[in-house]
């Protein structure tokens, strides 16, 4: 992560909108694959100024998918990001459970439709597959909730899909690392870009000079309280001679400007209630 992220938005706006990341696949439960996409999401939406609530790891059955939607969109969660369960096996099952909890029929998407077409026709030209047919897996990977929108996978075969209901956006990304990042760069990105624009998050750092946690809460407390919209959090180590943590301090808000300079000052702030205290923190 680099030293200082922040958005550029300059503008005003509401409460921070809502996000939640709900990652589905068994191999995640099994600990036989790491969640890098919600990783990677997380970074993509605060950057954008979304608030990120939630990342659930949940298995691949329907009903599970189904309940964890239904508790986001109870939630009235802004935006919703699925990723993995968009490919031609059964245990691929995330459009059958959003169009079940949206209740809306599955429906073959001719763009989608075509998207598959030319993708098998490709790759068994270049005699990766034995053949291009289009049988009913392959089939599947275009049949989608009606209403959904389709986001080409520039670099796959599954596309994504948009579904809006009642406020609410949702996003159905593919498992693969590689395809979730292309459709979410290149159809999602801009699509957010337009819907969240009035949004901004900023954050520093700061290298405490200070090795104790305990130190540094007492220190914390009182900015806290000073600056209840800033979120300071100490980035916690082991106790080895020299060790000096990190403290973040990261805001959500309507104007990118407004938040820089308000961190800037809780920053200075600590920086000398740490001095104060005898540690050498640096600038
Ligand atoms: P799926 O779209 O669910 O069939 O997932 C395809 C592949 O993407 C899986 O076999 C995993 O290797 C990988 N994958 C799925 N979900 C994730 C995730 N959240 N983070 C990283 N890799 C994933
Ligand atoms: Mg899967």
């Amino acid at each position: 992560m680099p030293s200082a992220r922040s958005t550029t938005e300059s503008s005003v706006g509401d409460a921070p909108p809502t996000c939640a990341i709900i990652a589905i696949g068994r191999e995640l439960l099994l600990g036989r694959t790491l969640d890098t996409n919600s990783h990677w999401l997380a970074g993509q939406l605060t950057m954008l100024g979304g608030k990120l609530e939630r990342i659930s790891v949940i298995d691949d059955q329907a009903a599970t998918i189904i309940a964890e939607l239904q508790a986001a969109w109870r939630r009235r969660t802004r935006f919703l990001f699925m990723t993995g369960g968009l490919g031609p096996t059964y245990d691929d099952a995330t459009l059958i459970a959003v169009a079940r909890a949206a209740r809306r029929p599955l429906e073959l998407n001719p763009e989608a439709f075509e998207h598959v077409r030319a993708r098998y026709r490709h790759l068994h030209a270049t005699g990766l597959l034995r053949s291009g047919r289009l049988t009913a897996p392959r089939k599947k990977m275009a049949i989608v909730p009606r209403g959904g929108v389709i986001l080409a996978n520039p670099v796959g075969t599954a596309p994504g899909v948009h579904l809006t209901r009642r406020g609410s956006h949702l996003f159905c990304l593919p498992g693969v690392p590689a395809e979730l990042r292309a459709i979410f760069t290149e159809s999602v990105l801009p699509l957010l870009r337009a819907l969240l624009g009035a949004h901004a998050y900023h954050e520093a750092e700061l290298d405490s000079g200070c090795n104790d946690e305990t130190v540094l809460s007492g220190l914390i407390e009182p900015l806290r309280r000073r600056y209840p919209d800033i979120h300071l959090k100490t980035d916690a180590t082991g106790f080895e001679a020299g060790g000096r943590l990190r403290i973040f301090l990261t805001a959500h808000g309507r104007d990118a400007a407004t938040l820089r300079l308000r961190i800037g000052a809780a920053r200075h702030n600590l920086l000398q209630a740490l001095r104060r205290a005898g540690y050498a923190a640096a600038r």
